[in-house]
């Protein structure tokens, strides 16, 4: 690089990325672009992930604090992305026998919303889908590499959470619970 120019071309996959998937050469700007070289057209889409928002008979959700970064120490919902072809609602099932021990029963949608997401140095844009659930509190083990505590909150009074999504996704559940409280089976 001369004297004066711009900082090298990021390495990366999400919208910052600047050098080309398919053949490595350095892009003359950002996604959504195409390759000057190949001709490879590259999109930086939101990713899909799955949560649980489990509430039980006195109005309280479930909140796990996060191990591990970004936000360690922050409460959070469970949940994690999705794997490849993998549905939102599976995704959602299989990070709550991950990161609970426990079978969850999936008993509706609240809704999606478009986030950031702090991964390997880029700021990742994810599509957050959020579920309510149900569960068997008793037999709930977590995962130690994944949560350090876990604790029941008043859903009508949610605490900061680690990501805006999950605040924005409490509050609509508090909404859609009170509007439909009884097609929404609150814990055992
Ligand atoms: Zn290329």
């Amino acid at each position: 690089m001369s004297a004066g120019s711009s900082d090298p071309a990021p390495l990366g996959a999400g919208p910052t990325a600047g050098f080309c998937p398919r053949c490595g050469s350095a892009l003359a700007s950002r996604p959504p672009t195409a390759c000057a070289s190949c001709g490879y057209q590259l999109y930086v889409n939101a990713r899909p992930t799955a949560s649980l928002i489990v509430v039980d008979d006195a109005g309280r959700f479930l909140a796990l604090r996060r191990a591990i970064d970004p936000m360690a120490g922050l409460w959070e919902v469970p949940g994690g992305f999705c794997d490849g072809f993998e549905h939102p609602v599976d995704a959602a099932v299989r990070e709550g026998r991950e990161e609970l021990g426990v079978e969850v029963q999936i008993t509706g949608f609240i809704g999606m919303y478009v986030g950031t997401y702090e991964f390997q140095h880029e700021f990742l844009p994810v599509l957050d889908c959020f579920y309510f659930a149900t569960l068997d509190a008793s037999a709930i083990r977590l995962d130690p590499a994944e949560a350090t505590d876990l604790t029941w909150f008043d859903l009508a009074d949610p605490p900061k959470m680690a990501f805006s999504t999950m605040d924005s996704a409490l509050v609509d559940a508090a909404r859609l619970r009170a509007l439909v409280p009884e097609s929404l089976p609150s814990g055992k």
